[in-house]
């Protein structure tokens, strides 16, 4: 099958800082892909890279069966590769309902977007309670899923999600990757999410990446990786689910992974 998104040794850098190198991933059209890694590994930049908020130093970006790298962010999200940015960036004073459709600004079909609301109040049944709230009022965990609600209004192909984890209760957590489950599954849109709770994403995703100083340094799918005693010691052992506090150092000094 043709990939969907084709990312073939990627770099970029931060001024004389290069914060990823070398970087090759695959994304199948339908499928969920996590990148893992801890803090600082570089999963932002690709994130950012990917959607043309940074432009790459070198390496390509193969989207849909178009380069889309150097383009901006406005040209790459058009073409239907959509991120929800880390720590969510809704428009606070607008209210839930506005900052939908926001997500929806380009599009001209108003029959199509009136089904994707429906389908987003459905996946997300808090927001069509709360429609009317300034989406500044909300708990983390609803802006979050306001945050993907209001890209899949922008009916994306590939949903980017940046850590949609963070600073949400493990409960919450479960439940959002348990939703982008539902997405890709009822509408075939793929997924490629970065994450440092290694557990969730794992048990959620269909294909892995792990990412560390840059670099991609183990690729398979989520089921193999997580059978790995490597990935297990670094990543699931006694630390599951509360980051990677306990094993971060450890994870640092590994040049390779088996
Ligand atoms: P986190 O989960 O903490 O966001 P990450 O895996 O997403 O980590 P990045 O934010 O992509 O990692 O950072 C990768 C590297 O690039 C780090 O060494 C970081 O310090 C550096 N970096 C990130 N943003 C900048 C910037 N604007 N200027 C300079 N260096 C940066």
């Amino acid at each position: 099958m043709t990939p969907l998104l084709q990312v073939q040794n990627l770099e970029t850098w931060y001024g004389p800082i290069v914060a990823m190198q070398g970087v090759n991933i695959e994304v199948q059209p339908g499928r969920m892909v996590a990148v893992l890694g801890a803090n600082g590994a570089g999963k932002t930049t690709l994130l950012n890279t990917l959607a043309g908020v940074i432009d790459p130093f070198k390496g390509q970006v193969i989207f849909n069966g178009e380069a889309v790298h150097g383009r901006d962010a406005d040209a790459v999200s058009r073409r239907g590769l959509v991120l929800v940015p880390e720590g969510r960036q809704v428009y606070p004073f607008l209210s839930v309902r506005d900052n939908l459709a926001m997500g929806a600004y380009s599009r001209r079909d108003a029959d199509g977007v009136r089904d994707d609301l429906a389908r987003v109040q459905q996946w997300f049944p808090r927001l069509k309670e709360r429609e009317s709230q300034h989406a500044g009022l909300l708990s983390g965990g609803e802006q979050q899923m306001l945050a993907i609600g209001r890209a899949y209004m922008g009916r994306p192909r590939l949903l980017m999600l940046d850590e949609p984890s963070l600073g949400l209760s493990p409960l919450l957590t479960k439940e959002i990757f348990g939703i982008v489950g539902r997405i890709r599954d009822e509408t075939g849109t793929a997924v490629l999410v970065v994450e440092q709770n290694a557990a969730i994403a794992l048990a959620h995703a269909d294909d892995g990446y792990i990412m560390e100083l840059g670099r991609i340094v183990a690729a398979d799918t989520c089921e193999a990786l997580a059978q790995k005693a490597d990935v297990r010691e670094a990543y699931l052992g006694g630390a599951a689910g509360q980051g990677l506090s306990g094993t971060a150092q450890r994870w640092r000094r590994r040049k390779t992974w088996r």
